[in-house]
C-alpha cells in the first residue's frame, strides 16, 4: 500500500502519516523532516537548503527528487511508502510517476485534506509555540501558501481525476479525520 497524503501547509498531513504509518506499518516520507534533518546535521545539502527553507521557498526539484530516489528504490520501503509533503510539483508527480514505475508500484490511495486559509493560519499560528519551526512565522507561513496555490495547487488538480482520490474536510478534529481516512483504507 502506498498512499500520498496531499494538503497546504498546516493541514494536518504529519499528524495523519503518524496515524497510518502506526495502523498499517508505513514508513512516513516527510520530505519536510528529511530537509530539516539536513540542515541540523549541517550537511552540503542542508547548506544548500538552508536559506530557501527558512524563506517559505522550495527546495530544488532536484534535490528533493534525489532524496526520493533513494527511497522510493528502497526494497525494505517498497509497497509500504505514506508521502506527505511529496510531491509538491507537476515535476516532481513526473518524477513520482517514473519512479514507482521502474520499481513496480503505484499510488494506492490519495488522500486530499482541504483546509481554509483562515484554519491554517491559526493551527501554524499554535503549532509555532509548540515547536518553534523558523518557517511557521507568519509571513512566511503566507509566503509558503501562496507558493502551495501557484505549484502545489496543479498537483492536486492533476491527481483529483483519478479514481483513487479522496477529499476529507482537514477542519474536521483530528480523530474525525482519522476515523474518514479508515472508512477508505479497505476500497
Ligand atoms: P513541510 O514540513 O512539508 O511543511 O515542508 C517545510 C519546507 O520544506 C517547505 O516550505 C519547503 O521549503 C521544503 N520542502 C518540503 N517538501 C518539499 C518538496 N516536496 N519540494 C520542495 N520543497 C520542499
Amino acid at each position: 500500500m502506498n498512499i500520498i497524503l496531499f494538503g497546504p501547509p498546516g493541514a494536518g498531513k504529519g499528524t495523519q502519516a503518524k496515524h497510518l504509518v502506526k495502523k498499517l506499518n508505513l514508513f512516513q516520507v516527510s520530505t519536510g523532516d528529511i530537509l530539516r534533518e539536513e540542515i541540523k546535521k549541517k550537511s552540503e545539502i542542508g547548506k544548500k537548503i538552508i536559506n530557501n527553507m527558512n524563506d517559505g521557498k522550495f527546495v530544488s526539484d532536484d534535490i528533493v527528487n534525489q532524496l526520493i530516489k533513494k527511497i522510493v528504490f528502497d526494497p525494505q520501503k517498497k509497497n509500504k511508502l505514506i508521502f506527505d509533503g511529496y510531491p509538491r510539483s507537476i515535476a516532481q508527480a513526473n518524477n513520482l510517476d517514473s519512479l514507482l514505475n521502474s520499481t513496480n508500484q503505484k499510488i494506492n490511495l490519495i488522500f486530499f485534506l482541504n483546509v481554509n486559509k483562515n484554519i491554517i493560519l491559526k493551527r501554524v499560528q499554535k503549532r509555532k509555540t509548540q515547536e518553534n519551526r523558523s518557517d511557521d512565522d507568519l509571513n512566511t507561513l503566507l509566503k509558503r501558501y501562496d507558493t502551495y496555490m501557484e505549484t502545489t495547487k496543479p498537483v492536486l488538480d492533476f491527481y483529483s481525476k483519478n479514481s483513487n482520490f479522496y477529499e476529507i474536510d482537514g477542519t474536521l478534529e483530528i480523530d474525525q479525520i482519522t476515523r474518514k481516512i479508515d472508512t477508505f483504507l479497505n476500497v
